[in-house]
């Protein structure tokens, strides 16, 4: 999901160009037999390359798979630096340090006591976000606690813990009822009896609340996030504490060994992966990840099965439409707009501001989905597919062309549909917004050159930011000498009244913008 202050049309210009040819931070895609990167807190980095007007500069570096902002990783190593055995020794204590305090085994011993307490003494420390035993009363005296916690409320995590609002690393935005409701009917129509929830935390709870109410819904889910406060409510089986950019599982063998057990059973039939990954991230490692987990599923099936694909549910906007299609080419986007709940830009129409951009990509043939005719859909029999009321079949085109939810004009100069803002330019010799400039790359954006946007909107802005950042950050610490690493990790005890306020501060300048 993309953060609210970004600017949509960053992210949609970034979407459909990517780096090529344009400035900022690409990641380095692994080529041949991998060397094994350095570790941060996060599990394996990743191997980036400062780009320069499409030019790779020479020198390439590892840096944090999960945090887009320094502030919550600072892990910086050139490709060809050689660390002291002291460094790496520091290095490792700090990221052991930036575990969490309890282990996954530890956190659900917690849990099983914390059922078992009579309803007067269920606590839950707003401050820390975290469930509190009898013992540790006295360390929150000072805190803001709920108390009576119901098992009502153990069983919605996604509404007892704050969202994580941290704008580059891992902003949390929760589906609105309706949409997760929609989810988990298609999931049931379909005939899914287990979903892999990859960042989707509340559509777990949705469908554990949802197979607990019915006894014949028999289907199961397991969540893998990165957000370590949910390990407090979910058993082993359920939940594991992942970061999907590396694929890495925070607790070791044990826990990919759930993950490969859940995609296995059955010899794989029944399953479908679904996530919602923050969309500030990278479809590359992303997409990495993916294929790992297809290649899990696929080492179960039997010889005869060979050629089924993993069916998944990427959500995301729908400006990544090429990129998403680049890595999977069997899968297609469906109409359907995803809603959030903390998010206004992203509320479905009528009550939010604009409709919400973020669609379903699947590799499941889409005449099998149906989407909600009260809420805007039709079925393109010509198409053989659901559509947005407003995307119209152009007999031109032979489809309904609309990414947007818009209708959308055909152009018979430029042989295809276009959004309905653009008219076509006799210069440029296509369809582009009537203020554009027709004068070539020198008019373009500022720091990548593209025609689409200018630097206050490109998408670049925050890469090439960090680029230099990081450069800047390197040079100091080598006065610095080993200054290095000195972020917390991912604990549960990181809110605090600055940190509220700047909630607050964000969430007005983003309800202003
Ligand atoms: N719409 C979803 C939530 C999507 S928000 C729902 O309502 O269920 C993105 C989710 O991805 C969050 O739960 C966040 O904690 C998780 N996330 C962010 N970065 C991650 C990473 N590197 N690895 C795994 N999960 C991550
Ligand atoms: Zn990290
Ligand atoms: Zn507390
Ligand atoms: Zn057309
Ligand atoms: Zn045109």
């Amino acid at each position: 999901m993309a953060a609210p202050g970004d600017g949509l049309e960053a992210v949609e210009a970034e979407g459909s160009a990517g780096l090529r040819g344009t400035s900022g931070i690409a990641v380095v895609l692994p080529s041949g037999p991998a060397v094994p990167a350095p570790l941060c807190p996060h599990g394996p980095t990743l191997l980036f390359v400062k780009v320069t007007q499409g030019k790779e500069e020479t020198r390439r570096f590892y840096a944090c798979s999960a945090c887009r902002d320094r502030k919550d990783c600072n892990f910086f190593q050139w490709e060809d630096e050689k660390l002291s055995g002291a460094r790496l020794a520091a290095r490792e204590a700090h990221n052991r340090r930036c575990q969490p305090p309890l282990s996954r085994r530890q956190c659900v011993e917690r849990y099983l006591k914390f059922i078992k307490l009579p309803l007067t003494q269920r606590k839950f420390c707003q401050r820390c976000q975290q469930l509190l035993l009898p013992d540790d009363w006295g360390q929150h005296s000072e805190h803001q606690v709920l108390g009576d916690v119901s098992v009502t409320q153990l069983r919605k995590p996604s509404q007892l813990l704050y969202p994580l609002e941290n704008k580059k690393t891992n902003a949390q935005y929760l589906f609105a009822d309706r949409s997760c409701q929609f989810l988990v009917d298609l999931l049931s129509t379909l005939g899914f009896r287990r979903v892999l929830c990859v960042g989707t935390p509340r559509l777990h709870e949705l469908i554990r609340l949802t197979a607990s109410a019915d006894r014949n819904a028999n289907i199961k889910s397991l969540l893998l996030d990165i957000d370590f406060r949910y390990s407090q409510f979910y058993m082993e089986d359920s939940f594991c504490h992942y970061n999907m950019f590396n694929h890495h599982f925070f607790d070791g063998k044990t826990a990919l060994e759930v993950c490969r057990a859940f995609l296995q059973e059955d010899k794989g039939k029944g399953v479908i992966m679904v996530t919602d990954p923050p969309f500030g991230g990278l479809v590359e490692p992303l997409a990495i990840t993916f294929k790992k987990l297809i290649a899990m599923w696929k080492e179960g099936q039997s010889q005869d099965d060979s050629d089924k694909e993993l069916p998944i549910f990427w959500i995301f906007p729908y400006f990544f439409e090429s990129r998403i299609c680049q890595f999977f080419p069997s899968f297609r986007m469906l109409d359907y707009q995803v809603d959030y709940d903390n998010h206004a830009l992203y509320k479905h129409g009528k009550t939010g501001r604009k409709q919400s951009p973020v669609r379903i990509f699947t590799n499941i043939p889409l005449n099998k989905i149906i989407l909600p005719t009260e809420e805007g859909y039709r079925f393109c029999s010509l198409c053989q597919r659901y559509v947005s009321l407003e995307n119209q079949h152009c007999e031109h085109c032979n489809s309904c062309p609309s990414k947007d939810g818009r209708k959308w004009n055909h152009c018979f100069l430029c042989k295809k549909c276009v959004k309905p803002s653009w008219i076509h330019c006799s210069i440029c010799n296509h369809c582009a917004v009537p203020d554009h400039s027709c004068q070539g790359p020198k008019d373009g954006c500022f720091i990548c050159g593209e025609l689409d946007h200018k630097r206050s909107t490109c998408p670049n802005i925050a890469t090439s930011k960090r680029a230099n950042k990081a450069v800047r950050k390197q040079k100091q610490r080598k006065s610095n000498n080993m200054k290095m690493e000195t972020t917390k990790g991912q604990s549960m005890n990181h809110t605090s009244a600055t940190r509220r306020k700047k909630r607050r501060e964000r969430a007005h300048q983003y309800l202003c913008s």
